[in-house]
């Protein structure tokens, strides 16, 4: 099967030498091969930083003179040479996982549906963790060798950019996406014309396009609305992730779900398995099951014949995660759908039919349990919430038997890992490390690297991010508008060898990320003991319609800017995936403060565990499945609270105790040669215990064995 439906774009001005970094450029592939990165970057660090990261505006800018330069550069074209070797042997390669370990995959594509992608810092189609991993997953997809194909929508105007105002509060600015600087590439039909298809509305129908982006070998097909034929308001329907308006919000979702299996009809696919990455893309079962009505069949009979091939995955506990619409949003769009089911209207609103204290709504994560065969949660301790949550859907079993089951998530190690780390387990595990990363057994070997040599990639790592928040401040003091308070409270006064830890997660009440700061004094002792500093790097977007999450923003920077802090704590604006990047790689703890057992599983913690740095964080989701005493600490205790007040006192009176007696003390007990080396022996076994199980190596290969194979029979 051809992997990918578009054509490269009229190549760039290039030296012939160097001809082929177009293409590249045009493949996500690079973003995960750190010596294809440095490709560009090494053309001129500077600008690729101005651009950040952007290597269609690098090629276009750059101009011919420093190319003609690289292309006479001996040691410029040997890392080419050897990293379009990487390319083509990896495009090429016949004996990838799927095709060694599993040949009854071939040609059953897996169509994977999700509202965001977070592929890459270029292209703002993501918001937080859901994205991310989705991006993950389709790049690890690709390393498997998997027949996988990605399904979403490319947003105009991607998510907002985050702007933090000297009193701390978020401003979001919407920035629109300049469709030809991006990696994204129009699909065209046999025609040669763009491929549209088309969704119906009661008084109208929608138009969307088609924009393709190349993951490895993966495609990622993303549909865009804004196309001539539509309504001017049908144009904006993509434009942005998670309307608030409920209106746009049903619409955007039935262009995902129902547009989603036209536009992979349109390409010609036929998949085998049709896997929703949370609830938003469930109308996809009422489409595929529309299909077969169309030819002939009742609905009860579609469903039975489509169920087996539907794979959903619930993500999260909390009620906003959990997508529901009242009942006269339906009457309003999708009136038209129910005949087509040959349903009545009461039939209809029964399949997804949720009781809840403010009425009868429309539930999307009970529409893809209750038509999907396969059915997962992201951890373990959220599978067990999930049974409960969704028992009344089986009200004969016992929570214990509600067919629901958990995979935990994971992070792609190679996007996510620093190049040094790399490089050193290259050098001390095998140059195939990679290879191999989810086989416990080649980490044993980890004990081999000289503790001087890991620590040497730490500190390194821990300058590069504070030299990263510098020039991040410089470029906005440079700009203008911006106050003094603010370049101190942005990391301009971390000091790089001091314990440093990360917090950076979306602000949603539940992460409760000021539960640090709920004894500012104490803090503040903590924080500035002589010869002990500590120093807190907080990051983190609100949704712009959360008026409780830009409050703890506003909360946490109030404290950060206060002149006792030293200007240890930090708060650093627009956290996206390169600032993730820096951060999971630089700090030396990993903090995380979720009300248990909200967290679902989170992964942040585990891109920062496998860059080398130590978690903390409250035995929730995945942590409290990797935590053993040694490999990082424990935020409070495994035991459901009174009251919310009760568990916050608790967990924070847990949290400072733990700092002050055990974290400090061990990260500054050095050697003769200035290591921590009982430091070091906590971060190797978190090496050792949480790459090969944390990745999504493990994952997307539990995905196949007991979700997606199970579906062709
Ligand atoms: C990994 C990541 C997340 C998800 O982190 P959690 O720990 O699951 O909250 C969110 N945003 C960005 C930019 C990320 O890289």
């Amino acid at each position: 099967m051809d992997m990918f439906r578009s054509r490269l774009p009229k190549p760039f001005d290039l030296p012939k030498r160097l001809m082929r970094l177009g293409e590249l450029a045009y493949n996500l592939w690079w973003t995960w091969q750190p010596e294809a990165g440095r490709l560009f970057g090494r053309l001129d660090y500077d600008l690729w930083g101005r651009l950040g990261h952007n290597p269609i505006r690098l090629l276009r800018e750059i101009g011919r003179a420093r190319l003609n330069q690289a292309a006479k550069d001996k040691e410029y074209l040997a890392i080419y040479d050897r990293v379009f070797e990487q390319f083509d042997g990896y495009l090429a390669q016949a004996n990838t996982w799927a095709d060694t370990i599993h040949p009854e995959l071939d040609d059953h594509p897996i169509a994977y549906f999700s509202m965001e992608f977070g592929l890459h810092e270029t292209l703002p189609i993501y918001s937080g963790g859901l994205g991310v991993l989705a991006g993950d997953h389709l790049k690890e997809s690709s390393d498997l060798g998997l027949p996988l194909m990605g399904i979403g929508f490319m947003y105009a105007q991607g998510y907002f950019s985050q702007r933090i105002s000297e009193d701390g509060w978020q401003d979001a600015l919407n920035n629109p996406l300049v469709f030809d600087d991006l990696p994204v590439l129009p699909v065209t039909g046999e025609d040669g014309q763009p491929l549209t298809i088309e969704v119906e509305f009661p008084d109208r129908t929608v138009s969307v396009r088609l924009w393709e982006i190349r993951v490895g070998r993966v495609p990622l097909y993303l549909m865009d609305s804004n196309v001539d034929a539509n309504q001017p308001d049908d144009r904006l329907l993509t434009a942005r992730l998670y309307w608030s308006d409920l209106d746009r919000r049903v619409m955007q979702e039935v262009l995902l779900g129902v547009g989603g299996v036209r536009v992979v009809r349109a390409l010609g696919y036929n998949p085998s398995v049709w896997h929703m990455n949370e609830g938003h893309a469930a109308f996809l079962t009422l489409e595929r099951a529309r299909e077969l009505v169309a030819a002939g069949h009742t609905f009860a009979e579609a469903v039975k014949k489509t169920r087996r091939q539907n794979v959903f995955t619930t993500h999260t506990p909390v009620p906003a995660g959990n997508d529901e619409f009242p009942l006269w949003l339906l009457d309003k769009y999708l009136a038209a759908l129910w005949p087509e089911l040959g349903l009545t209207r009461e039939e209809f609103v029964n399949i997804a039919l949720h009781q809840q204290p403010h009425g009868e709504t429309f539930s999307m994560p009970v529409l893809a349990l209750k038509l999907s065969d396969g059915r997962n949660a992201v951890s373990e301790l959220h599978g067990e919430v999930s049974r409960k949550m969704w028992n009344f859907l089986w009200p004969e079993s016992e929570a214990a038997d509600v067919p629901i089951t958990h995979i935990t998530n994971g992070v792609h190690t190679a996007n996510w890992m620093a190049r040094r780390l790399q490089n050193l387990f290259a050098q001390y595990l095998g140059a195939d490390w990679y290879d191999h990363l989810d086989d416990s057994d080649l980490w044993e070997k980890l004990d081999q690297i000289p503790d001087a040599a890991l620590w040497a990639v730490r500190t390194h790592l821990k300058r590069k991010l504070a030299f990263y928040m510098r020039e991040r401040v410089r470029e906005r003091w440079t700009a203008g508008g911006y106050h003094p308070v603010q370049v101190v409270s942005s990391g301009v006064l971390i000091n790089p060898y001091a314990l440093t830890i990360g917090f950076a997660r979306r602000f949603a009440t539940y992460k409760r990320a000021s539960l640090a700061l709920s004894d500012v004094e104490r803090l503040l002792d903590i924080i500035n003991r002589p010869n002990m500093p500590v120093q807190i790097i907080f990051a983190g977007k609100a949704h712009p319609a959360d008026e409780a999450g830009k409050q703890l923003i506003q909360n946490v920077y109030r404290t950060v800017k206060k002149a006792e802090t030293g200007g240890r704590l930090v708060f650093l604006e627009d956290y996206d995936m390169d600032l993730a990047r820096y951060l999971v790689q630089g700090v030396d703890v990993w903090m995380n403060t979720p009300r248990r057992p909200l967290e679902a599983s989170g992964t942040s913690g585990m891109k920062a565990a496998l860059n080398g740095a130590l978690n903390f964080s409250v035995l929730d989701g995945w942590w409290r499945e990797s935590y053993n005493g040694k490999n990082g600490w424990a935020i409070g205790e495994e035991k459901e609270y009174e009251s919310d007040e009760a568990q916050d006192a608790a967990d924070a009176e847990n949290l400072y105790g733990t700092l002050e007696n055990e974290i400090i003390p061990l990260f500054y007990v050095r050697d003769g040669k200035e290591i921590p080396a009982e430091w070091l022996s906590h971060v190797k076994d978190s090496l050792k215990t949480n790459i090969p199980q944390f990745s999504t190596r493990r994952m997307v290969k539990e995905y196949v064995e007991r979700l997606y194979l199970p579906a062709l029979k």
